[in-house]
Formats: structure tokens, sequence, C-alpha cells
């Protein structure tokens, strides 16, 4: 390389328009201009993107991006589209000639940026392909998804170290292989070892921001009350809360009840239709149902400034989920309250949910006899073959329970047997199957579709060769014309045999990335089984601890469980963090220390003042601090015992014989 490297900051004010960096992107961003593995982690929101676009511009050539969303790659290819940079991504549910044309792309040097889906680089004509092109850099998003223990563990991620390994490119330095930047919003210090042992990286340097989010308050009580605490919490929300909860149907259950008690809520999960949940999402983000009540399907990519509430109606699975999903709070850098009421039967209940998830050995392989019939398969068949799936009629025909079919291919998944398509969008085609002149023919024949098929000759240049990837929505948008119509017209042209129309199809495959095996040879590794659940359990029992404030068994006395935000932040690795000073446990000691600085101390003064005028036994001034039938919590009768005492010791009340309190501060 004999060009000069552009500064990280010229090309930031020349394609973005800002004039500086955000705290830590400047370091990644140095650190992989010199050359060196580096793994960062930052907070998402904390601009991830840009610590790999801004050096593999400066750098040149080509940069790969691997991400497992597929939303996100589409969001980003735009973005970069928007600011005149080239990138694709190859993404499944192209055809062959789209795939084919992105990768001449990248054959003739015009790409810059190639996002594409970790199982992709598995793929030995990619590898083929991909040999020879100018590759700067290897940018591997959610690089945690490696980690065989993390929390978001995925098979295919192996494939990154394997494709890195098989690349041994002259034109790379020192022979130590294709430059790497991994990224992640969380990650323990063991899953940090295991991404750079398994991305391969030579020496990697990393880059940690602090976990610390000093303005999010945790709240953890352990209470029946829920409704009452989440009713509460929403009763003083300014901007928009989100509300997770376990399943589909306490989704809706949760958002049924609250909109009968007069909330603004909705309900968020995956068993909505892309439209229905597309629109929720805008109605969320546009203020006009500030309360999202979802499960875990919601948030991925999302990026809004002012949640000021996010409740978790059950407990999550690890602290790394929780972590990300609090998170979620406060990210314009304002207040955000984090509150998870629990009971022990949501201890129990989240326990339960990690047994469910490993079915017995024998009904796994149930599970997989029954794909082998469902794709129609003779043992030895099916490698990298791909099949529609529809998880209702196939637990109806072989009469399985829905979960544990569910959970099964998630086990074979992780063993490499099958790998499940999620929500494989693919989007409607067209294509005219006459020629030209024929089609100039029906055009004056017919004039009412005249229009119609100026349209799409005008917005889809190779209709007439190829099937196209057509959206009546996008169509009714540039044209004026209704959706609606344009389906019509698209109608009566296939009934004319003039056009191929294939709907869009939404539904989930299976792809055998292993031929099918008869039983006898269906291996279950530990690493997708035994180990795993180990993992998970252990993960549970970490943000059990942090709750209950017990220490797992065998575990040394944790020094850090006066605060929720230190346990939080000791679990990934900050061992140095003070107090958050606004945890529910924070308040809790403060109380207890007599330190009442805020309001509260404010408020319970401003109460018993009037009520100490006359001497008053204190357990009187308990019952008129607690007029109703109901009588609050011994912990809050024990704070405000704390706080009489502290009153005492600082002489604003005096403690006369017979236990009688009186005001004696003017
Ligand atoms: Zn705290």
């Amino acid at each position: 390389m004999n060009r000069p490297i552009p500064e990280p900051r010229k090309i930031l004010r020349h394609y973005w328009g800002y004039e500086a960096f955000r705290p830590g992107q400047e370091e990644i961003i140095e650190s992989v201009l010199q050359g060196r593995d580096t793994l960062a982690l930052l907070a998402t929101g904390g601009g991830k993107s840009l610590c790999y676009q801004i050096p593999a511009l400066a750098l040149g050539g080509l940069c790969i991006v691997v991400t497992p969303l597929i939303a996100l790659m589409k969001d980003q290819v735009r973005a970069l589209h928007r600011l005149g940079i080239s990138a694709e991504a190859l993404i499944s549910g192209l055809t062959l000639e789209e795939s084919e044309e992105i990768l001449e792309k990248a054959d003739t040097g015009q790409l810059q940026f190639l996002y594409l889906s970790p199982e992709r680089l598995g793929n030995q004509d990619f590898l083929t392909r991909c040999r020879p092109w100018n590759l700067t850099l290897l940018a591997v998003d959610e690089a945690h998804c490696i980690a065989q223990w993390g929390h978001d563990f995925r098979p295919e991620y192996q494939r990154i170290g394997e494709f890195k390994a098989s690349l041994s490119s002259p034109n790379l330095p020192n022979n130590k292989g294709l430059p790497t930047l991994a990224l992640t919003a969380s990650a323990t210090p063991e899953v940090c070892n295991e991404i750079c042992e398994r991305l391969g990286m030579h020496r990697p340097v990393v880059f940690r921001q602090t976990f610390a989010r000093p303005k999010l308050q945790y709240a953890w009580p352990q209470t029946h009350s829920k409704h009452k605490i989440l009713e509460d919490s929403l009763a003083t929300l300014r901007g928009k809360a989100l509300v997770y909860t376990r399943s589909r149907s306490q989704s809706e259950q949760v958002a049924l009840w609250l909109t009968k008690h007069g909330y603004p809520a909705q309900a968020y999960h995956a068993g909505l239709s892309p439209e229905l949940r597309d629109l929720r999402q805008k109605s969320w983000m546009s203020h006009e149902f500030p309360i999202m009540v979802c499960t875990s399907a919601f948030g991925m990519g999302i990026d809004q400034p002012d949640v000021r509430l996010v409740f978790h109606w059950n407990v999550p699975e690890s602290p790394e989920a929780y972590y990300q999903e609090a998170g979620r709070a406060g990210r314009d850098g304002g207040d955000g309250v984090c509150i998870m009421p629990w009971t022990l039967e949501d201890l129990k209940d989240a326990k339960d949910r990690i047994e469910e998830a490993f079915p017995p050995i024998e009904r796994i392989h149930r599970v997989y006899q029954a794909l082998g019939l469902w794709c129609n398969l003779a043992v030895g068949a099916g490698l990298d073959q791909r099949f529609d799936f529809d998880a209702s009629a196939f637990c109806h025909r072989f009469d399985l329970p829905e979960k544990e079919v569910h959970h099964a291919m998630q086990i074979l998944h992780r063993a490499e047997l099958i790998r499940i398509q999620e929500e494989l969008m693919l989007p409607a085609r067209v294509r005219f199957v006459v020629s030209a002149r024929r089609l100039y023919e029906l055009r004056v024949q017919e004039p009412v579709l005249d229009p119609y098929i100026d349209i799409l000759l005008r917005n889809y240049p190779g209709i007439l060769d190829r099937g196209v990837r057509f959206d009546e929505r996008a169509l009714a948008r540039q044209s004026g014309i209704t959706a609606v119509s344009i389906l019509q017209a698209i109608r009566r042209l296939e009934a004319l045999q003039v056009l191929d129309f294939v709907p869009r199809s939404d539904k989930q495959g299976i792809v055998w990335i292993t031929e099918r095996l008869p039983l006898t040879h269906v291996h279950i590794p530990a690493s997708a089984y035994t180990l795993l659940k180990e993992a998970r359990l252990n993960r549970l029992q970490a943000l059990e601890s942090m709750m209950t404030l017990e220490n797992p068994p065998g575990k040394v006395k944790d020094l850090h469980q006066d605060c929720r935000s230190q346990r939080l932040l000791h679990y990934f690795g900050e061992t140095q963090s003070a107090p958050c000073g606004i945890c529910d446990l924070c308040l809790e000691n403060q109380a207890l220390k007599g330190e009442f600085n805020g309001q509260e101390m404010q408020d319970f003064q401003n109460k018993i003042r009037p009520l100490l005028q006359e001497p008053t036994h204190v357990l009187e001034l308990m019952r008129q601090l607690d007029p109703g039938p109901h009588q609050s919590a011994p912990s809050e009768i024990q704070r405000r015992t704390y706080a009489l005492q502290w009153l005492v010791d600082q002489g604003i009340i005096q403690r006369q014989i017979n236990d009688t309190l009186l005001w004696i501060k003017p």
C-alpha cells in the first residue's frame, strides 16, 4: 500500500458531516488502521458501525461485514448508499442472478462493503470466489455469537474462524490473516477470550467501554403486586415504556390489562404478521402508543432515545439478556428506570424454562425422524437442501407438541444437523413471459392495462429477461396508483399468461447442513446439550443471586451485594465500580444509614412533623402513617424506624419515656 491513508476525521467529516467521534470510537479506529486485530465492546447505540466503516474506507479495498440480522444489514446498506458508498448484502432469498450481480461487483473491485450472514462463509464456492478479492478488513458484528457458552451462541459463527484460516492472501501483512474487528455490546471476560481465540485473532487489542449506565435506576423488589408496581411506574412516565414478558400470550394479556385500565399499550411478539409488527413499532416510535408490551423479539436494532421505563414482567434468562433489555432505557443520556419485580415462583419458572429447552434425547431423535419424513428425504440425501417448514402443520401431522419441536430443532441446529431459517421473507417476484413485441400489441389491445405495464417496465428494467423483486407498496408510492389496483392488474396480466407472478412468502424454512442420517448416527454433542444447559443454568443463577442477594453455592461471598449496578458490572468484569446511589439497594442502604438527602426523607419529615406536635407513641405514629386497612411492608416499616432513629440522633425529634416521640426542632 503506497497511497497515504486518509485521516479518520476527514472521512467522518466528508461522508457523515460530523466533526468529532463519539467516546471510544477513535481509539478503536486507530487500532484497526494499524492493522491490529481488535475486539471492541461498545454499548448498542454507541456507534459500532462507524468503527469498521471508517477504517475500511481509509484502507480501500473490500470490507466483509458479518452480521446475523438481515434487517440490520439492509438498513446499513441503505444508509451507505445514501452516502454514496458502494455496499451490498448477500442474504438468503436473493435469486441466483441477484447474487451473481453482487459477486461480480466484488470481482471487479467496485464494492466497498459486503454484508453477509455467517453461513455464507461456509460455502466452498464463495471461498473460491472471494480469494482474489482485495479484502482489507473483516468486521464481525454481534461477535459474542461465536462463544459456545455465550448467551447467544450461533453455530454458523464458527464458520468465520474457518473462513479466516482458509484465506491466506499474500497481500496481507505479516501473514497474520485478514485483519479482524470483532464488535459486541456485552461479553463477560471469558466470552471475550473465546471470541479472540475462535476468530483466530492475532495478539488482539481489546477496547472495553464501561458498562456503567449511571442514569439508570434499577429496582428489583420481591413482591406479589406486579400490577400495582407497573401502574405506579407508568403514572409518572414521561417518555416511552417497554414491558418485557416471557411469552406471546403473556404480552397480549398484560397489554390487554393495561388497555382496560386506560393506558396506551399494545403487544409485540413474533406471532404477529410482519405488517402488524411494523405498524405497532411505528405507533410506538411516534408516541401514539408509548407503552409496548413485548417479548424479546422486540428491540433488536431499536434505538429510541426517550425510553424512560423498562419493566420486566418475568425474569430474563441471563444477566446479559437483562442488561441488553434494560439498557434500552435512557439512550439519550437521560434518566431511565428499570424495574423487575419478582417472586420465588418467577425464579422457579425461569429455571423450568431452561429445563424445558432441553427435551430428552429420544424426543429429539423423534423430531429428527419426523423432519426427514416431512422433507421426504431418504437416508443419505438432503445435503444443503432447503425445505419450507410450517411448524403447526408439522406438529399436527406427527402429533408432537409445538414447544418441544421448537426446542428440539434448536438443538439439532446447534448440533449442525439442520439449520432453521426463521421468518425468511422471500419477496414477491414478477417477470414478463412474452416478447417485447407481444407486450406492445397487448398495450394497444388492452388500454386499461397500459399504465400498469408502463409502470412495471419503467421501475423494473430487467423484467423482460428475468424474475425481479416486486413490491406493490413501493410502486404505489412512486406512481400514485393504489397498491390494490396494481395487484389487480398483475392478476389480470397473469390470467392473460403475459406475466409470471410469485407472491411474497414468509415461510419458515429448514436447511439440511448434514445429509439425513440414520438415527444410530445422529449424535448430539455435549456442546449442543449438556454443557450448554449447564452454562445457561449458571447464567440464570448468576442473575438470581443478584436478585436475591444470596450467593450461589460454592461461590465466595460477593462483596458487591450492596448495589444492583455494581453487581451487574462485576459480572461483566468491572470490579472497581462505585455504588450507583440510586438503585433500590443503594436507596435502602442510605435509609439504613440515615443518609436521607433525597426527596424521600423530606417527604417523611413533612408527614410526621404535624403528627409529632403532641407526644405520640411510636406504634401510634406508625398506625397514623398507614391509615388504610393495609399495612406497609415490613421493610418499609423498618426503614421508617431507622429514619426515626436518625432524626432522634440529629436532635430533630426527641424520644421520651414510654417510647413516645415529640418534634422538638423549631
Ligand atoms: Zn446502586
